[in-house]
């Protein structure tokens, strides 16, 4: 701790510059991440069903539509599935970066992403990750934690997951997600290689 209201603790979140809070300055105010007067977001974009590199850059073009700065892109990445029932296709990973509209909430966003998995044909599951045609997590919202069955924040397993953090380091690598204390680059060097991942097209 110690160093005051000076020594707050900002880094940079991939290459468009978004400032990103790194969740070391303990903000229990509003918890609100200021950039240009929204929160930086992170949302992990997945499908295992369908066209899913099209589905992919198409959600890309959607999601910048809920940003106020250029959207940030990884590359999309084909993952072998995890944890999910036998034979199920590999999925197209990636992940999304965006400073938030005035007025956007946490619960607001999850509102809209999840209105985008309906629209882009994610059916109602039936089985544990069954193949979907979109799934969208929230992995970050500025620097806001909370545990809620409908909204937990950070995406309380996005620190452990491969296919998040390689495509998120690629945009944010310095990030440090509220209640971690390393970066997701360094977070990335210590996760097991244990899923086959390949760069199916570099940051669109
Ligand atoms: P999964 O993403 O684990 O495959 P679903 O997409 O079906 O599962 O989401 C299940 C529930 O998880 C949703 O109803 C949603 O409200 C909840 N949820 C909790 N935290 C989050 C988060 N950070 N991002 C997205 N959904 C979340
Ligand atoms: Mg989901």
């Amino acid at each position: 701790m110690g160093g005051g209201p000076k020594a707050r603790a900002v880094r940079h979140a991939g290459r468009a510059g978004i400032e990103v809070s790194t969740g070391a300055e303990q903000d229990t105010g509003t918890k609100r991440q200021e950039a240009g007067g929204g929160s930086v977001a992170f949302v992990a974009v997945g499908s295992n069903l369908g066209d899913s590199s099209k589905i992919v850059i198409d959600v890309f073009r959607r999601l910048a539509e809920l940003s106020q700065s250029p959207l940030l892109k990884s590359s999309l990445w084909q993952t072998a599935p995890v944890d999910c029932p036998p034979n199920s296709p590999p999925f197209v990973n990636a992940v999304a970066g965006l400073v938030t509209r005035a007025g956007e909430t946490p619960d607001s966003l999850l509102a809209k992403l999840q209105a985008l998995e309906k629209e882009f044909g994610r059916q109602p599951k039936k089985v544990l990750n069954e193949p979907r045609s979109l799934d969208l997590d929230l992995i970050a919202f500025g620097t806001e934690v909370r545990a809620m069955p409908q909204l937990t924040l950070p995406h309380p397993r996005a620190h452990q997951r491969r296919f998040v953090l390689q495509p998120l380091s690629e945009i944010a690598p310095d990030l440090v997600l509220p209640g971690q204390s390393k970066t997701v680059a360094e977070l990335l060097s210590k996760v097991p290689e244990d899923i086959c991942m390949r760069r199916l097209v570099e940051r669109p």
